[in-house]
């Protein structure tokens, strides 16, 4: 089934929101780097267990900057090159006002998108 192109005003609306969702986006960005990563790792203060849990929250901390960073890279390619929005990287079919609202930073259409995760 054919999406039908973004209308402006619906490009528009999106392109607020991933406006929003940058700034929200490097203000975590911000946060994680005025908290310092790295956790102190201290012998005598923590015992096995307590270590092994701050290891596992730094690898979160990590896992998670990694995936706003790529957040962040995305939203701001949108903005960059709006004319490609809202087309599927795959097809290049728009990829429609439905699923974008779900997911304002879709590259693909649902269907390649089902095609991809069918794999
Ligand atoms: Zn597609």
């Amino acid at each position: 089934m054919k999406q039908t192109e973004l209308t402006p005003p619906q490009k528009q609306q999106l392109r607020t929101r991933l406006e929003n969702q940058l700034t929200e986006l490097e203000q975590q960005v911000c946060a994680i780097h005025i908290r310092g990563v790295p956790v102190q790792l201290d012998q005598q203060a923590v015992g096995r267990v307590s270590r092994i849990d701050a290891i596992q929250q730094q690898q979160m901390a990590q896992a998670n900057e990694a995936q706003t960073s790529r957040q962040l890279q995305r939203i701001r390619q949108i903005l960059l090159d709006p004319d490609e929005y809202g087309f599927c990287h795959e097809c290049g079919e728009s990829i429609g006002i439905g699923r974008l609202t779900i997911h304002p930073t879709a590259e693909l259409c649902i269907q390649c998108q089902g095609e991809l995760e069918n794999l």
